[in-house]
């Protein structure tokens, strides 16, 4: 069975999309089968996979409100090489119409119990809240994988999403774990970046990941061709830090089955 991992923050622009890509694509070339779900109505996870979001015949929103069974919606990226469960604008919909639906909190989990049994891992890429679609990915997963931007305000929305998370241990799913705290965009020349980290360390331990996704231009500019950035600079500092990413994730997980 997959391990499910929801990648979110409720803040915009601290490296969800692209880590939710690229460590697809590092996974993929550890010769992992992996799912990303794009469970944001922006479809940015969509479009950096190289799937165009204005032309899906089918979407994750059509699977969430039972249009259709997941394995419909189900798109192969090339190159990047794992499988997408896309999203477009319509998605904001489905905010609004679960509300109306029987057990409206677990129809991703209803989904990718659907299609989950042919792959190692599915990646779900969260929005920029704390709204019914990040619930479903919540109660879905069994880890929560946090990036943040090591600035002053981080940790002040982290404990907002922490508080968030326990709810759903408590309420919906007692065994979602915290994978992981990841820094992003790192730019070790800031003394501010390394005092925020260093307390992130101290706070969390073991929960922070060794790898740091350093600020690298080539990240940036992957998506808009359509590619993570291994299939577009795969020697760039980017690249080699999410392929590092994906093994101390591989090495975690390995641990976890031997200690269990
Ligand atoms: P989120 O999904 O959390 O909103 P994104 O992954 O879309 O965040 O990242 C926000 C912006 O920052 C995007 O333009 C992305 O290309 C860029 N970005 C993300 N990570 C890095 C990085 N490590 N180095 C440089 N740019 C980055
Ligand atoms: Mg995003």
């Amino acid at each position: 069975m997959a391990k499910i991992l929801a990648v979110t923050n409720q803040k915009g622009g601290v490296g969800k999309t692209t880590t939710c890509v690229n460590l697809a694509a590092s996974l993929v070339a550890t010769k992992r089968q992996v799912l990303v779900v794009d469970l944001d109505p922006q479809g940015n996870a969509t479009m950096g996979s190289g799937v165009d979001k204005n032309a899906l015949e089918n979407s994750i929103y059509d699977v969430l409100v039972g249009a259709v069974d997941a394995t419909a919606a189900l798109v192969p990226t090339d190159p990047a090489g794992f499988d997408l469960l896309p999203a477009n604008a319509d998605l904001t919909a489905a905010e609004v119409e679960l509300l109306e639906i029987p057990q409206k909190e677990l129809r991703l989990k209803k989904a990718l119990t659907e299609v989950g049994s042919i792959y190692d891992f599915i990646l779900i890429d969260c929005p920029p809240s704390l709204n019914m679609l990040t619930v479903n990915a919540m109660a879905a997963a069994d880890g929560v994988v946090i990036p943040m931007q090591c600035e002053y305000y981080a940790l002040e929305g982290l404990s907002a999403l922490l508080d968030t998370i326990s709810r759903i241990v408590s309420v919906l799913n007692p065994k979602l774990k915290i994978e992981g705290l990841l820094r992003t965009m790192y730019d070790a020349r800031n003394s501010l970046t390394n005092e925020v980290s260093a307390q992130l360390v101290e706070h969390f331990g073991d929960a922070v990941y060794r790898t740091i996704i350093p600020r690298n231009v080539r990240l940036a500019e992957a998506p808009s061709y359509g590619l993570p950035v291994l299939k577009y600079d795969k020697h760039s500092k980017g690249a080699l830090a999410y392929l590092a990413l994906a093994g101390e994730l591989i090495r975690k997980q390995e641990l976890v089955a031997a200690t269990a």
